[in-house]
């Protein structure tokens, strides 16, 4: 359908447009006026989708939680200056004091240290943390008083998947809430609220946004849901999105199908040939055939991303060192999800939390690497890690 120009407020998918523009504009506004009582009065009947304050609702914002909605096939999205700034009230609005959360062990750092630490402290929150390979490990864990199951599939550090269809509907049978961290696969390649989950969440500092560019987040389901959480955790914990990052994801947006099958096609190419070398003992991958959970994934998940893990043949602490210093076309840093190909190493965060024996009975090594493969050429690529490989 052919839009009108001037037209100054719809909440269609498409566009804002104004004047023509070709591109949502970024209205950089705090307030937005009205023209009497009724109008401003009446506004405040219909808060949770009225343009009063940009701490609610900002038409530039609107855009993209609307473009992330529907991908997702969600009603509606809210988008935070974070990935933890949503997790954290989607989190916040399903757990209750006294309660209980059963959560994947090995989720995001500052996820487990938010359910483990801080929801035990302040609200008497208890936790039991399962593989989550098996449904039978979640029907042990439950309890009276649990009130949700926080799931991340894949998850970001050993890429373990759960059934996503059989613990949504377990937990629905027992009347609890389920959040899962859905920032590996992405809205494009997995889509768990059509599998039964309540809420998604994403870091969009990794794919969703893609550029390396903005640190942001987003929650995604029920009209219902979403709504209950915009009258509580989001206007009263105030983690909202800037209307200029907004504006930069829905850009994002527009490209994440093209660049998630390019993250895709390059990550497969490159765990293939890293499976393949003599100085590689494991890659971990879904999308190998050789990983573990290779058919869960072919069921849920339409593709796979770009991070990845292997484990060199070494435990030798220089050797590694030499390996992740030489090579030329991956970066080091911890995030992920850009153009940009990155390699980190798990070792150098948890060596100086732990002992050298601490470290050892995670089962960790030295060798253990994180490769993020962007969208660089990857023959170009695998001939760096060849090179940088043959060093050791
Ligand atoms: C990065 C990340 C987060 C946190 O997102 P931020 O945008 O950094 O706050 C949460 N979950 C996963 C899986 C992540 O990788």
């Amino acid at each position: 359908m052919k839009k009108k120009n001037n037209q100054k407020h719809n909440n269609s998918p498409e566009e804002l447009s104004y004047e023509g523009a070709m591109v949502t504009p970024i209205f950089q506004t705090s307030n937005f006026s009205f023209e009497s009582w009724e109008a401003i009065s009446n506004a405040f009947d219909h808060r949770t989708k009225s343009f009063i304050y940009s701490r609610g609702n900002n038409p530039t914002v609107e855009v993209a939680q609307r473009k992330l909605a529907d991908l997702a096939r969600g009603e509606r999205a809210l988008l935070f200056g974070s990935g933890m700034g949503a997790i954290s009230a989607a989190v916040l609005h399903c757990a209750q004091k006294d309660g209980h959360i059963i959560a994947i062990k090995n989720i995001y750092g500052p996820t487990n240290n938010l359910l483990y630490t801080y929801l035990k402290d302040k609200m008497n929150v208890s936790i039991t943390f399962v593989s989550g390979v098996e449904l039978g490990e979640f029907e042990a864990a439950i309890q009276a008083n649990t009130n949700l199951i926080y799931l991340e599939s894949p998850s970001s550090g050993i890429f373990s998947l759960q059934d996503i269809p059989t613990v949504a509907a377990l937990a629905k049978k027992n009347d609890i809430k389920t959040v899962i961290d859905n920032t590996w696969a992405t809205p494009f390649f997995q889509k768990p609220l059509e599998m039964g989950i309540d809420l998604e969440v994403h870091s969009c500092s990794k794919y969703i946004g893609g550029h390396s560019d903005v640190v942001a987040g987003v929650i995604i389901g029920s009209d219902k849901l979403i709504g209950g959480i915009f009258e509580k955790e989001y206007e009263w914990l105030g983690a909202r999105i800037a209307p200029a990052e907004a504006a930069l994801i829905t850009r994002s947006i527009k490209t994440l199908p093209l660049r998630m099958k390019a993250h895709e096609a390059n990550a497969l190419q490159v765990a293939t040939f890293l499976e393949n070398h003599p100085k590689i003992v494991k890659v971990n991958y879904p999308g190998l055939e050789s990983f573990e959970q290779y058919d869960l994934g072919k069921r849920q998940m339409s593709g796979n991303s770009g991070l990845l893990s292997f484990r060199l043949a070494t435990n030798d602490l220089e050797k590694a060192k030499t390996f992740f210093n030489n090579l030329k076309k991956f970066r080091i840093a911890v995030s992920w999800g850009g153009y940009e190909s990155l390699i980190y190493a798990l070792a150098i965060s948890y060596v100086k939390e732990m002992t050298r024996e601490q470290f050892a009975s995670t089962g960790l090594t030295y060798g253990d690497m994180r490769l993020s493969v962007g969208l660089e050429n990857a023959t170009e690529l695998i001939l760096d890690l060849e090179q940088a490989l043959e060093l050791i």
